[in-house]
């Protein structure tokens, strides 16, 4: 059996190591258009911060390491131009030699992922406009950031990988201004708590500018200056684009492949696609939301790789699952740990529920202990059943398990009741005696 697949980040390789583990007599060769292979996309920030000093630290497996360990022909620096279902064939074009050439399969994997969307603003492709995705663009940021005329930087973005990178450049003293269209910036969660983090990153010297978009980015060979459509002109040295991603999903729509929420491949929970012997895992396929039942395309390394374990196992012979997604994300801004599981009140309502909220000031441990401190929790039920649709946590300590105990909770469809019930682990320098999970729970009975 030949095993081609498509793209080598987190869930293609994933699904080819797999893939080998399950069917060892299955041959497997691997298409990546870039160089790098196997690395952790989520650490390209601390890499460029020097948090995370060596590249070398965020590569997982280079091509020749992944070969030898799995027994898979490594194709890096290969891009796949083509697949033809019919013919069960792809065309690649050898990036490095310029040549071009077909490869059969008997089963094929597309883990093409997603990438950083470009807006056309003019001006966007002056000199030290960046976006950030492979470790390919994180040397361009770290060649850029180390130049010492380099002082100013702008993120137009404030979701998730634009706070990230506001606290990474800050951390190489930069001066930071975040540019952000909606009111606030992590549309992740509520606004009372992005208000939070807004402050506390004003705390750490980022300036911003909510509300605004960019009209231009003005400058001679470089760009020097980022238009705001109020008039404003900010001087800048370094503009970061972050304003989202998009599934990589044209060469599977050009096959034929059913195409879902925001042109992301539709799969079912085996991540088979609408067509015979062809799967898709990773950034570039739709989920489902677990919660509302509605499909959800949310892009997370750790959706990326258990996808494609699925698919990989599935595609030599295997029968694995994957149930769906709750969007559990959690991220580092400065000092503050913000994380959101569930669902939202809109998306609630959507689906048929009827939804209230409610937000404690929790306690992270008890107040005679040494580093005691209080962080926001919000949690979403449904008024009918009690039942926790969603929950949000914004602080410098205890957020990351309560949102790990809550995204539990969801996932066992468990009520108001039930986070009061839970028997959670108490002691001073951990939690309190009525845990922020069981407080949470008792307001909303
Ligand atoms: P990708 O990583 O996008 O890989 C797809 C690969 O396919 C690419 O290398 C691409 O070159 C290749 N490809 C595409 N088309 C072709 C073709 N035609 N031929 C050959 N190759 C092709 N997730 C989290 O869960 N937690 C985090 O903290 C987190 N932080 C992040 C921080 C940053 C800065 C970034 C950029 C991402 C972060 N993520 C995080 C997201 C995570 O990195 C992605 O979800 C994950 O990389 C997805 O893996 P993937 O393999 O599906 O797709």
């Amino acid at each position: 059996m030949k095993l081609i697949v498509i793209g080598g980040v987190a869930s293609g390789t994933s699904a080819a190591a797999r893939a080998t583990r399950v069917n060892p007599d299955v041959e497997v060769t691997l298409y990546e258009k870039d160089d790098d292979i196997s690395y952790s996309g989520c650490g390209l920030p601390y890499y460029i911060s020097g948090v995370i000093d060596e590249r070398s630290s965020l590569i997982i497996n280079t091509p020749e390491k992944f070969s030898d360990k799995y027994g898979i022909t490594m194709k890096a620096s290969h891009e796949v131009t083509k697949i033809d279902p019919e013919k069960k064939e792809i065309h690649y074009k050898d990036l490095v030699n310029d040549e071009e050439g077909t490869d059969s399969y008997d089963k094929l994997i597309i883990s093409t992922g997603a990438k950083p969307i470009m807006p056309p603003i003019p001006g966007i492709d002056l000199k030290n406009i960046v976006s950030l995705r492979t470790v390919n663009h994180a040397d361009r940021h770290r060649r850029i950031t180390t130049n010492s005329e380099v002082n100013k930087v702008t993120i137009v973005g404030g979701g998730l990988i634009g706070m990230e990178m506001a606290e990474a450049y800050a951390e190489l003293g930069l001066e930071v201004t975040v540019v952000e269209k909606s009111e606030h910036i992590l549309s992740l969660i509520n606004s009372e708590l992005s208000e939070k983090v807004e402050n506390h990153c004003r705390e750490n010297g980022v300036k911003f500018f909510l509300g605004q978009g960019v009209t231009e980015f003005k400058g001679k060979d470089k760009v020097e200056k980022v238009i705001l459509d109020s008039g404003k002109e900010i001087e800048t040295d370094m503009v970061l684009i972050a304003i989202g991603i998009r599934p990589v999903s044209k060469l599977a729509k050009e096959a034929g492949i059913e195409l879902g929420v925001q042109d992301s491949i539709k799969v079912n929970g085996r991540m088979e696609t609408n067509l015979d012997d062809i799967w898709a895992c990773g950034d570039c396929v739709q989920s489902v939301n677990l919660v509302s039942g509605h499909p959800a395309w949310v892009p997370l390394g750790s959706t990326a790789n258990k996808q494609g374990r699925v698919a990989g196992e599935n595609a030599v012979g295997g029968n694995n699952f994957h149930r769906g997604i709750l969007g559990t994300g959690i991220t580092k801004v400065f000092d503050y740990i913000v994380a959101t599981t569930g669902i939202k009140e809109d998306e609630a309502k959507a689906a048929g529920f009827d939804p209230f909220s409610i937000t404690i000031k929790a306690p992270n441990h008890a107040g005679y202990y040494p580093g005691f401190e209080y962080f926001s929790l919000r949690g979403i039920f449904d008024k009918e059943t009690g039942r926790i649709l969603g929950a949000e946590g914004v602080g410098r300590s205890g957020v990351d398990k309560r949102i790990d105990v809550l995204a539990t909770a969801i996932y066992a469809e468990q009520t108001a009741d039930d986070l009061f019930q839970i028997d959670l682990g108490y002691a001073p320098p951990y939690s309190v005696p009525k845990d922020p999970v069981a407080i949470l729970g008792m307001l909303a009975k």
